[in-house]
């Protein structure tokens, strides 16, 4: 029994390297593995993939798991891989004893010589295994030298012979894509540490995998060629391959990828920008899948709609304008009592903050323009649009004709009732130099309802 075995029936990680803030297509990898751990009564592990210690930050990692409480993702466990290199390091000693695990020393330029020299014989461009033919004291040799090994992973993609490889053939069901095969033969023996004694993802995944006893891998579809190779690590482990799941990735509108260096898609920029949590889980969960894109009021309602094998095969476009478009309709039905802190921290809070936070969230895209109508309520009209001529005599003689308070979500009918009938205006020339003089602008939430928060007072100082 390790600190992580765990027999729940799903047990899912989310593994981000802390060496940047993640983004949108990020969001959607840790929200297919919450999804689907949630749908299995799991498990969700949040693993940080901290074995390049020199890139990986405290801060990143912060922010990592913060983006995801904010999205409404908090993990069952953390786990740090920087923390259990005595664990990698005992993998790489069975591997090597197994002979499994061989030291490679040629430089970046030799393989890259060597690449070319296959491919102009029509051979394909992988490794062909040349340092399993150095002889002991060759190696030995070459160490004297100076020269540091990296170590490369021997694929068992050959029955006698490794310079004589077949085809060998790697079948997974893959809880995305269905059916997946891969060709051991097509791919060079994967290097597993660096020549500075650092290891590159793959050792430490499948390791930390085994341990915490991983029931599905649910990942970017940039992973499909490297799961062959971890298939046959696990079983050179000792130990057999979970399930693995590959989504489609999100690119920019342009079709390029999301990277972490790119600041603008990031998770923490759009909570910044405003956007509802429900909104960005809701995008990047259902664009490019078979279900239609529309605003997910909760993670239940999003549970509800979630399939693992609903992702289409090719990337998918993300959208900021189609963010927004989901972000208004969620705000258009928020209740008072989800809002009330953040409102409050705008400044909106008192007897009236409820009512009046139900007259303009149809009018709002994001919860933080409200604060522009409750300065409108509040202080002054915005100075958009003025009157003059004929409305603005018009209007000086509504304003003689206002009612005595209490007001009420009558008190707008009741005026426009006795201002229609003593000057004949009627319809678009009655209502509009009335808005404009009340809120300064030509458009907004109904008057009715933000005529009783203004308040008769108020109103009487937009005399024009
Ligand atoms: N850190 C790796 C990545 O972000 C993890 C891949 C995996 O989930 O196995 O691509």
């Amino acid at each position: 029994m390790t600190e992580f075995e765990d027999h729940s029936p799903a047990t899912v990680r989310f593994a981000p390297s802390p060496t940047g803030s993640i983004h949108i297509g990020n969001a959607r990898t840790a929200l297919f593995n919450w999804l689907f751990s949630r749908q299995h009564q799991g498990e969700f592990i949040l693993r940080f993939d901290d074995t390049d210690v020199a890139r990986s930050k405290t801060e990143y990692a912060d922010a990592i798991l913060a983006d995801l409480q904010w999205l409404g993702m908090t993990p069952d466990t953390i786990a740090w891989q920087s923390k259990r290199f005595n664990a990698y390091a005992a993998a790489a000693e069975q591997l090597k004893a197994a002979g499994l695990l061989y030291a490679c020393y040629e430089t970046a330029d030799e393989l890259e010589r060597r690449r070319k020299l296959r491919l102009a014989r029509r051979l394909p461009p992988i490794y062909g295994r040349e340092a399993l033919k150095l002889s002991d004291e060759e190696r030995l040799a070459l160490e004297a030298e100076g020269h540091k090994p990296h170590w490369r992973f021997l694929l068992p993609n050959f029955a006698d012979s490794p310079f004589e490889t077949r085809r060998t053939e790697i079948h997974w069901e893959d809880v995305v894509r269905g059916s997946q095969t891969v060709d051991l033969a097509s791919m060079s023996d994967p290097v597993l540490i660096r020549e500075d004694g650092t290891y590159l993802y793959t050792l430490p995944s499948v390791v930390d995998d085994i341990e915490m006893a991983v029931s599905h891998i649910i990942r970017g579809d940039d992973h499909v060629t490297n799961t062959g190779a971890q298939i046959t690590l696990f079983r050179a482990l000792g130990s057999e391959a979970p399930a693995f799941g590959h989504h489609n990735l999100l690119t920019s509108v342009s079709g390029e990828g999301l990277s972490k260096r790119s600041n603008a898609l990031s998770i923490g920029s759009l909570r910044e920008e405003g956007y509802e949590p429900m909104a960005v889980n809701s995008l990047a969960v259902l664009i490019g899948t078979s279900e239609s894109v529309t605003a997910m009021p909760s993670m239940d309602a999003l549970l509800e709609h979630f399939k693992a094998d609903f992702a289409s095969k090719s990337a998918a476009k993300f959208d900021p304008a189609e963010l927004t478009t989901l972000n208004r309709s969620l705000v258009h039905d928020l209740d008072y009592e989800t809002v009330s802190d953040r409102l409050a921290e705008l400044g909106i809070a008192g007897g009236k903050a409820e009512a009046f936070w139900l007259a303009v969230r149809k009018n709002i895209d994001f919860v933080n323009d409200a604060s522009r109508w409750w300065a409108i309520v509040e202080d002054l009209p915005e100075n958009e649009e003025s009157l003059d001529g004929e409305d603005l005599v018009f209007v000086r003689e509504a304003f003689s004709m206002l009612p005595p308070e209490p007001w009420d979500g009558e008190t707008w009918a009741t005026w426009t009732g006795t201002v229609k009938a003593a000057t004949g205006r009627k319809g678009r020339g009655l209502f509009m130099p009335l808005r404009i003089a009340l809120t300064g602008l030509r458009s907004g939430p109904e008057l009715a309802d933000l005529l009783p928060l203004i308040g008769r007072a108020k109103t009487l100082d937009r005399l024009p």
